[in-house]
């Protein structure tokens, strides 16, 4: 039987080498590839709804007559088009369009949008929806079934996916994927009727067992996708367990002590716990490969430093790592401020480095005068040899891109020794499911924040009060404190976020007209950032617009009002890291998390917790109790966790399930490891080595 992860993706009809190109940026190469690439969620597009009824933050379809398009200059160049049906106006927004979407778009056509409707300006707006040109006359093309959603990158329609997984789908009947699972196992559908349905909802399929992922078809691939996912941890573990690394004795140095007692505050219990697990496994030639969770503050820095001078002290270098500009500039001020009192040398590197600065800061890793290289993935790039690296430590992992995908395995070699690896987050999963997430990594925990943090009171209000916010904000400033406001749109677009956040600055401009105000987005060069960054923190802007770039780590202690825009949309977890952006110095500190009218019960729920508790871990939990109750299928993230359809919540059942099946294919079916592993996780899949 054929093989479809050796048909390229190229031959299927549409798909030519501009789009193989994208698609490679999801990693789809093969025809087994988009068939495994499956819908994030479904939409409901059976229904078409009335202007009038549109809710914001809602998706639906909604059709009208064109009233009239224009092209607007200000600010970001970008096609606006009213249209109206009776019930009431709505605007489309279009950031990119050429001159014949613009002319289509004419005054008197009548479409049907598809989109997710948002707050504009002067009525209610959808961004770069989906358009149909309805013929006058003839039928509307019916939905009957749900529609699947893709997940896409930049310059990808759902248009394009859906066309091309047809086209992949056709294949299914003459070459179905190989059954890689051993065959009595408890799920009875066939591999190839799974990805069927889960691709084309046929319109009589439970639409409930679908959206709620209860349906046979999903646990059958939930279950695959376990079992590869539990396979990968394996071969990491058991690759690790075949290296060597340097044994770091405590006693061999007093670098850690030393450090330690130049603090100007004592360790934690739980920091002083957790530096030990750290010092024990540095001692033995196993490769360390750990985890280390700890809430924001709670001093996860000043953990990375002690294990850095147990490496430093015993001889080897530490490579720091970073996965922004932001991040990796704020840990090369904390390790400098630790080490350079105490003889050790802390060198930095970055991506855009002037070309002398970059040659200087490369010799010194080569000869090891650097000590401690901090920097973001530069550090990782071929061009950087270390002398003796014996320690790598990379903060919030989960945040470097696939295509940052870095190998420390062949950095440090020196006499066959690979570097220990410690990881750090500040997003919090529940040790329920940790074991599952990260069972490649032993995991410590800092579960205590240093005495004395301030307490942050968070109130949620509607944007209708987004006057009287901004008020808020002009006393905060007037009072001497610096304030944050957060941006947020569609995670998947930088630049409509970007562009969400110009537009604020402009208005917030306008109304606060004596501030100095910043701004911060993904958009902007590294330098650009910086010098927003660094203004913003000698105060010489009190104002920093930014989007959720600021997430992590940031840290402005005179910051004692944050205000998060339409924070329904985000995730609890990522709603506590950008507050913990506030209450990092000695005033008391607020959060306003404002929101669109309309919340839905669980919305309302979730701003209950934000507000009940400071507690990341908590957090996280009910989080994901919540995620539970009957979620779409879209909500796959858990931490760091990117599954493809598997929930680890909704899908506990499936976990003991999974893990007899992995055990069986480890003894019985080895041949099944690799190709399991490669047609779920591909390039995802964790490699000893990798971060
Ligand atoms: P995070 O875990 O969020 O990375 P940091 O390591 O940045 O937290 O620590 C936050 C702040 O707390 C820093 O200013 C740090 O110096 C301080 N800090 C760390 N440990 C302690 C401690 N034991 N007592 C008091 N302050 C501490
Ligand atoms: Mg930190």
């Amino acid at each position: 039987m054929t093989d479809l992860s050796t048909i390229p993706v190229t031959r299927l009809s549409g798909v030519g080498p501009k789009l193989a190109e994208k698609l490679k940026r999801l990693q789809i190469s093969s025809v087994q590839d988009v068939l495994f690439h499956l819908p994030l969620r479904y939409q409901d597009r059976t229904r078409e709804i009335r202007i009038a009824d549109l809710l914001p933050g809602t998706e639906a379809v909604c059709s009208g007559r064109v009233v009239s398009t224009e092209v607007l200059f200000r600010g970001r160049r970008s096609l606006l088009c009213t249209i109206a049906d009776g019930s009431g106006e709505m605007r489309l927004r279009f950031f990119h369009f050429n001159k014949q979407q613009q002319q289509k778009l004419r005054e008197g056509v009548t479409v049907r949008c598809f989109g997710e409707a948002r707050r504009g300006p002067r009525c209610i707006e959808m961004v770069h929806p989906e358009v149909q040109f309805i013929v006058p006359g003839s039928p509307l093309p019916v939905t009957d079934s749900l529609t699947p959603i893709y997940p896409v990158t930049e310059g990808l329609h759902q248009l394009s996916m859906r066309k091309m997984t047809s086209a992949a789908l056709v294949y299914l009947k003459t070459a179905a994927p190989s059954e890689l699972l051993p065959l009595d196992h408890p799920q009875a559908i066939s591999l190839s009727a799974a990805l069927l349905t889960a691709h084309r909802p046929p319109p009589d399929v439970s639409v409930e067992a679908l959206l709620e992922g209860t349906h046979p078809a999903v646990q059958r691939l939930a279950l695959e996708e376990l079992v590869a996912h539990r396979l990968s941890m394996q071969r990491v573990r058991f690759r690790a367990s075949e290296q060597k690394s340097p044994v770091i004795l405590k006693s061999d140095s007093d670098l850690c002590q030393r450090l330690i007692s130049s603090l100007p505050f004592s360790l934690t219990n739980a920091q002083t716990r957790v530096i030990d697990e750290l010092a024990a496994d540095l001692s033995t030639p196993q490769p360390m490969l750990r985890l280390v969770q700890g809430d924001v503050g709670s001093g996860k820095t000043m953990v990375a430093a002690a294990a850095a001078a147990l490496a430093v002290g015993s001889g080897y270098q530490v490579a720091v790592m970073a996965p922004t500009e932001i991040l990796a500039e704020q840990h090369l001020l904390s390790f400098s401020r630790c080490f350079e009192p105490l003889g050790v040398k802390v060198g930095w590197l970055k991506g855009k480095l002037g070309a002398r600065a970059k040659r200087d800061s490369l010799e010194s890793i080569r000869s090891g005068t650097t000590n401690i290289a901090v920097g973001t993935h530069a550090l990782f790039q071929r061009d950087v040899e270390f002398s003796r690296l014996g320690l790598t430590i990379v903060d919030e992992q989960h945040r470097f891109g696939v295509d940052q995908r870095l190998s420390l395995r062949e950095k440090g070699l020196h006499s066959d020794l690979v570097p220990h690896q410690l990881t750090m987050t500040a997003t919090p999963i529940p040790r329920t499911l940790s074991m599952t997430a990260y069972a490649d990594l032993d995991c410590s925990i800092i579960d205590e924040l240093p005495p004395g943090r301030q307490q942050i009171t968070t109130v949620a209000i509607p944007t209708s009060r987004r006057r009287e916010v901004i008020e808020r904000v002009g006393q905060a400033i007037t009072d001497g404190r610096q304030v944050y406001w957060v941006c947020t749109l569609i995670e998947e677009s930088e630049v409509l976020q970007a562009s969400a956040a110009e537009d604020t600055l402009q208005e917030l401009s306008e109304q606060l007209d004596t501030i100095k105000i910043g701004l911060v987005h993904g958009r902007m060069s590294g330098a650009e950032k910086e010098q927003a960054m660094t203004s913003f923190k000698s105060k010489e802007s009190q104002l920093l617009v930014a989007t959720t770039v600021i997430e992590v780590g940031v840290d402005v202690p005179n910051a004692s009002l944050i205000i998060i825009e339409n924070a329904e949309r985000l995730g609890l977890s990522q709603l506590h890291q950008l507050r913990g952006r506030v209450g990092r110095g000695d005033v008391e500190s607020t959060c306003v998390l404002m929101f669109e009218g309309g919340l839905s019960q669980r919305s309302r729920d979730r701003i209950a917790i934000m507000r009940q508790t400071n507690d990341g871990f908590a957090i996280a939990e009910r989080d994901l109790e919540l995620r539970g109750a009957g979620e779409l299928l879209g909500t796959r993230q858990t931490g760091s966790m990117n599954f493809r359809i598997a929930d680890l919540l909704r899908d506990k059942k499936l976990l003991d399930i999974a893990k007899d099946l992995a055990d069986r294919i480890q003894s019985d079916l080895p041949e099944s490891i690799d190709p399991l592993i490669a047609r779920w996780m591909g390039e995802d899949a964790p490699e000893y080595g990798n971060v």
